[in-house]
């Protein structure tokens, strides 16, 4: 749905400055004059401002647009995540780059959507624009090229889910415990602040353990301590981004939204499956 803010009338006015810096030493001993009279504000007239969601690369297409993608040029259409994470399938999927910043632990199961790709390479990197000595980072399972069930994990299927590493302490590891004495808070905090701060990401799950040692750290250096706070101490019946689940002391698990992905399989997949693409 649309929405239109309408015209804003804005009075500059009120940001007017007519400082004059003092030079030490020539103060003037004139008597003060007048103030002069104050100068009515002059409203701005700024254009309108519309406001929508983000336009899907299929927004136009119309029914016989989309058939002849469908039979033609599928790869055209995009990553596609099909389905819900626990019981889907991922089409065109992307297969994360390598990188001397990350460590691929299996690339045939690093294949997600493009949204997850990219969304997790901007994290990566702003960790390393922050802390360019920052040891490689280890990636474990996202999912098969084509999505769907693989061991030992349920969800995974449909390109939307990566488990990833934290930064040790001692240099890369993959599937270490992470505690007091081996976690590195600092670059593991960049890392979730990264990621939280994309809008990107439905939630993380981390040991309540690890998540006690990143608040600990957060609260050190963040201005805005009630975010933190909030972040790991949700109030009565929210949930936080960042969610205690068994088994995560070694790695976190991330669930991104891919809401471009989700989308254009609400517009292609029953097309995609009446052609047997799927
Ligand atoms: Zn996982």
């Amino acid at each position: 749905m649309r929405r239109t803010l309408g015209l804003l009338l804005v009075s500059l006015a009120g940001f007017a400055c007519d400082a004059v810096p003092v030079v030490s030493g020539a103060e003037s001993h004139a008597p003060p004059r007048a103030a002069p009279p104050p100068v009515p504000p002059t409203p701005t007239l700024l254009s309108a401002v519309v406001v929508g969601p983000a336009r899907h690369p299929l927004d136009g297409v119309d029914r016989n647009g989309l058939l002849a993608l469908v039979r033609a040029e599928p790869k055209r259409l995009g990553s596609i995540s099909i389905g819900r994470a626990n019981r889907g399938s991922l089409y065109n999927g992307v297969q994360m780059p390598e990188s001397s910043h990350w460590r691929l632990v299996d690339p045939d199961r690093s294949w997600a959507t493009q949204e997850t790709i990219d969304s997790l390479t901007l994290a990566i990197q702003a960790v390393v624009r922050e802390h360019p000595r920052a040891p490689t980072l280890a990636l474990g399972d996202m999912s098969k090229p084509r999505g769907g069930y693989f061991r030992p994990h349920r969800s995974h299927q449909s390109g939307r889910d990566v488990d990833l590493g934290y930064y040790y302490l001692e240099g890369p590891a993959w599937y270490k415990t992470a505690d007091a004495a081996t976690l590195d808070r600092e670059l593991t905090w960049s890392l979730v602040k990264a990621l939280l701060t994309q809008g990107s990401v439905e939630y993380l799950f981390i040991d309540n353990s690890v998540q006690e040692l990143l608040e600990e750290y957060a609260l050190t250096v963040e201005p805005d301590r009630s975010w933190v706070h909030e972040l790991f101490h949700p109030p009565a019946k929210h949930e936080s981004v960042v969610r205690h689940v068994a088994g995560h002391k070694t790695h976190m698990h991330v669930r991104f939204y891919s809401d471009q992905a989700c989308e254009t399989s609400k517009r292609a997949y029953p097309l995609l499956a009446r052609f047997g693409r799927i």
